[in-house]
C-alpha cells in the first residue's frame, strides 16, 4: 500500500519520505478569532451536519466543525463518499487547511484532519507527511506515519546514518551531523532545530548534484580531443571577402573561445547562449570552416525540419559562392539524394551537413567528424548529444547553441558540465520591438493596423496557444481564428497559410515555406514557429490569448520579428479581463526585451519543471532544495565541489569513500550517465 501510493518500500524510503510541515497538536485558533489575514487555521471541535451535496460529477461533501466560539465549514469535492464513510458525526476532530471566505463565511477545503484524542494532544511539534486519500481511508494517517518513523528511529543508531559529507566540509560551512539531521527532520524539539536540519540536508542535496556536474566536467575537460592546428585560408578567405556584415564584438569573442578550445587537444564542449536574433547562425558557420580548414567534417543538428532547412539555405547561400558544398539531411530526403548523402559523409568528400535527428542514425557514418553544432538545445533530449560523439573514435567538438537565456542557477545545475559562451549584443541597426497589450474590445484597431501594415509590404504572424491537454479545443480556437482572420483580410486580395502540429510535415512545410518565400502575407499558426524561423519581412507578430503562454514563450515568439530594417511589433492579445498574475506576466513582455531578464522572472514565477520539460526537471528535481530560492546554498556547494575535487579528483581518499558510495547510488537514480 505504501510502496504503490508513495513509493515507500523499505525502511530507508521511509527515512527519507520527510514531513513538509509541524505543527503542535495542543496550539489550536478559536473560530471566532480567526480574521481576513489568518492564512492557515488549525482548530479542535466537534463535527456534525455531515452530508453530501450536489450529484454526479458535482458532488461534494460539506461538513460543519465546532469550537466554543463558533463554526466553519469544510468541504471535499473529491473522493466525497470516501470521505464520508471515513468521518463520524459528533466525532471530535483536529482540522488543518487553507482558509478560504465566503459571502463573510469561512471554510477549509481539503483539510487535513485527524481524530481529537488524548493520544494526539501531544506538545510540541509534530510532523506532518504528505498522504494520499486512499492511505487516510485505509486508517494510515498522518499519526500512523509518525509512529512508525519514530519507531524506526528507535531501532536505528546514529551510525545506521553515517555522515556521508567530509568532515572539513561541514565545518567549513557549519552544518550539522547526517544522523541528527534526518532525525529533527522527522523530530524537532523546536523550530530551531527544524530550520537547521532542513539546511543541511538542502546542502547535501545541492552538493551531490553539484559533484555530479563537477566529476562529468572534469571527466569532459580530460577527454582528447581533435586537434584544430591553424586558422586556414578557407576561414580566412570567408571572413575577407565573403562575410555579408561586420561580426559584432561579442561575435567575435565568442568565435576566439572556440578556436582556443579547440587548439588545445582537448574535446570542447561548449554552450553558445545567445538571446535570438543575436546572430549564432554566422558564429556556428565560422567554426565549421574551422574544422574544414583543418581537414574535418562539421555537421549542424536542428530540431525540426523546417529549421533545418533554414540553416541549410543560409549556409548553402553563403558557402557556394566559395565553392563549398552543403548538404541537408532530413528525413524527407530519400532515395537516391540520401544514398548520396551517405555515401559522400562516410568517404569524406562532403565536408558540411545540415539536419535533424535523421543525422544521429546509425546509417550515418562520417568520415572525420571534427565538429557537431547543435541548435536550441532544449529540444533535444540531453542523451541526443551523447549519441553524435559515437560518430568517431575521437569524439568531435561539441558546440550547443540555446536562444532561451538560461538563468545562472539553472545554467550550473543542467549545464554546469560545459564552458558557456555568450553572446550579449545584438547586431547593430536593429530597432527595439514595440510590444503593447490589448485587449479583446480593441480587436477590431488591431486588425486594421495588421492590414495597414500587410498594405506597406510587411508580413505578419498570427500565434495561438497550444497546451497538450486540451489540444482539440486548441485547434478549435485556431481554426475559429483563422476563419476570423479571412473575414479581416480579403481573400481576393490577401493569401494566408496556416500551420499546427496536427497537419502533416509535407503539408507544413508547404504552407511554411508559401510565408518564408513572401507568397503568404499572413501566418495563422500555433507555437511550432516559435524557435528560429527567420523571415526578416515579417513585422507583426500577434500573440492571442497571450495569457496562456509562458514568460519565455512569448519573448522567443517576439524573436520572430525584428529581423529586418523595418519597426517591428509584437501586440499580446487578451480576453477584457485579466487576473492580477497575468497582468504581472503580460507587463514584463512589454517593459524589457532582455531575454536573460525574462528567463529569471519565469524560473521565479513558474519553477524549473515547468520551464524545461520532464527529461530535464529529474535533474532539476529535489525532496526540499529549490533552486531558485537556495541560490545561495547553491552557489556554496558549487564552490565546495570545485574544492573538494581539485584536492581529490578522483575521490581516492578514505574520507571520500562514503561520498563517493552516494554518488554513485544518487547517480543510478537520476539517469546522470545519459547526460553528454
Ligand atoms: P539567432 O542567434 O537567433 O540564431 P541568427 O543567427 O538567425 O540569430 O541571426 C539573425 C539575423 O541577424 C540574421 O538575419 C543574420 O544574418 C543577422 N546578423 C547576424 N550577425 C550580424 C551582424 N554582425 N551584423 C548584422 N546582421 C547580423
Ligand atoms: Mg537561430
Amino acid at each position: 500500500m505504501l510502496r504503490t501510493e508513495l513509493g515507500i518500500g523499505t525502511f530507508d524510503e521511509l527515512l527519507y519520505h520527510y514531513p513538509y510541515r509541524y505543527s503542535d497538536r495542543t496550539q489550536f485558533n478559536k473560530i471566532n478569532s480567526i480574521k481576513e489575514d489568518t492564512e492557515y487555521a488549525q482548530i479542535a471541535g466537534t463535527l456534525v451536519n455531515i452530508g453530501e451535496e450536489g450529484d454526479g460529477r458535482k458532488k461534494r461533501l460539506i461538513a460543519t466543525l465546532y469550537d466554543d466560539t463558533g463554526s466553519i465549514q469544510l468541504l471535499w469535492f473529491q473522493g466525497a463518499q470516501w470521505m464520508k464513510k471515513a468521518l463520524k458525526e459528533n466525532g471530535k476532530y483536529i482540522v488543518y487547511g487553507k482558509l478560504n471566505s465566503f459571502n463573510g463565511f469561512y471554510n477549509i477545503a481539503h483539510p487535513e484532519i485527524e481524530v481529537w484524542n488524548q493520544e494526539n494532544a501531544v506538545p510540541g511539534l509534530q510532523p506532518v507527511y504528505s498522504s494520499t486519500q486512499k492511505l487516510i481511508i485505509k486508517g494510515i494517517t498522518n499519526r500512523s506515519f509518525a509512529k512508525l518513523t519514530s519507531a524506526l528511529f528507535e531501532k536505528i543508531k546514529p551510525y545506521d546514518i553515517p555522515e556521508i559529507l567530509p568532515l572539513e566540509i561541514t565545518k567549513q560551512y557549519n552544518l550539522c551531523n547526517r544522523y541528527y539531521a534526518i532525525s529533527k527532520l522527522h523530530f524537532p524539539e523546536n523550530e530551531n532545530q527544524a530550520t537547521i536540519a532542513n539546511h543541511r540536508m538542502k546542502w547535501e542535496e545541492l552538493f551531490i548534484s553539484q559533484m555530479m556536474i563537477a566529476r562529468l566536467r572534469l571527466q569532459h575537460t580530460a577527454q582528447a580531443g581533435w586537434k584544430f592546428e591553424k586558422v586556414g585560408d578557407i576561414f580566412n578567405n570567408f571572413y575577407k571577402d565573403h562575410l555579408p556584415f561586420q561580426l559584432t564584438n561579442a561575435q567575435k569573442r565568442v568565435l576566439k573561445e572556440i578556436r582556443l578550445d579547440t587548439a588545445t587537444g582537448k574535446q570542447m564542449n561548449r554552450l553558445l547562449q545567445g538571446d535570438v536574433g543575436s546572430g549564432k547562425t554566422i558564429v556556428a558557420l565560422m567554426a565549421m570552416l574551422l574544422a574544414i580548414d583543418n581537414g574535418f567534417q562539421a555537421c549542424i543538428m536542428a530540431p525540426t525540419e523546417v529549421l533545418a532547412q533554414q540553416h541549410f539555405f543560409s549556409l548553402h547561400s553563403l558557402l557556394s559562392p566559395m565553392g563549398i558544398t552543403v548538404k541537408l539531411l532530413t528525413g524527407n530526403v530519400k532515395g537516391k539524394e540520401r544514398k548520396s548523402v551517405l555515401i559522400r559523409l562516410a568517404d569524406g568528400t562532403l565536408q558540411i551537413v545540415v539536419g535533424t535527428h535523421a543525422l544521429i542514425e546509425d546509417s550515418v557514418q562520417f568520415k572525420n567528424l571534427g565538429l557537431a553544432v547543435i541548435d536550441e538545445q532544449h529540444r533535444f533530449g540531453v542523451g541526443q548529444r551523447a549519441r553524435l560523439w559515437k560518430k568517431n573514435e575521437m569524439p568531435p567538438h561539441i558546440l550547443v547553441m540555446t536562444a532561451t537565456p538560461i538563468p545562472r542557477t539553472l545554467a550550473m545545475t543542467l549545464y554546469g558540465d560545459l564552458d558557456v559562451s555568450v553572446i550579449d549584443e545584438l547586431p547593430p541597426g536593429r530597432q527595439e520591438i514595440k510590444t503593447v497589450h490589448r485587449k479583446e474590445m480593441y480587436r477590431p484597431g488591431v486588425m486594421k493596423f495588421l492590414i495597414s501594415e500587410v498594405d506597406k509590404g510587411r508580413q505578419v504572424y498570427i500565434v495561438y496557444p497550444l497546451i497538450e491537454e486540451s489540444e482539440k479545443l486548441d485547434y478549435e480556437s485556431l481554426t475559429a481564428g483563422y476563419e476570423q482572420v479571412k473575414i479581416w483580410f480579403n481573400p481576393n486580395k490577401y493569401n494566408i497559410a496556416m500551420v499546427h502540429g496536427k497537419q502533416d510535415p509535407d503539408e507544413k512545410e508547404r504552407n511554411m515555406q508559401r510565408f518564408i518565400s513572401g507568397h503568404a502575407h499572413v501566418l495563422v499558426a500555433t507555437t511550432v514557429i516559435e524557435v528560429g524561423v527567420n523571415v526578416p519581412n515579417a513585422s507583426v507578430m500577434l500573440i492571442e490569448s497571450a495569457e496562456r503562454f509562458g514568460l519565455s514563450q512569448m519573448h522567443q515568439l517576439r524573436g520572430r520579428v525584428g529581423r529586418g530594417a523595418e519597426q517591428s511589433y509584437c501586440i499580446l492579445m487578451t480576453a477584457n479581463k485579466v487576473s492580477d498574475e497575468c497582468y504581472k506576466r503580460i507587463n514584463i513582455i512589454v517593459s524589457t526585451t532582455n531575454g536573460f531578464t525574462i528567463a529569471e522572472q519565469d524560473l521565479a514565477m513558474r519553477g524549473p519543471g515547468d520551464m524545461y520539460g520532464t527529461q530535464q526537471s529529474g535533474i532539476l528535481k529535489f525532496k526540499l532544495a529549490d533552486i531558485v530560492k537556495d541560490s545561495a546554498i547553491l552557489e556554496e556547494t558549487r564552490k565546495a565541489a570545485q574544492q573538494l575535487l581539485e584536492k581529490d579528483p578522483k575521490l581516492q581518499l578514505p574520507q571520500h569513500q562514503l561520498l563517493k558510495q552516494a554518488l554513485i547510488e544518487q547517480g543510478k537514480e537520476k539517469h546522470w550517465g545519459k547526460i553528454s
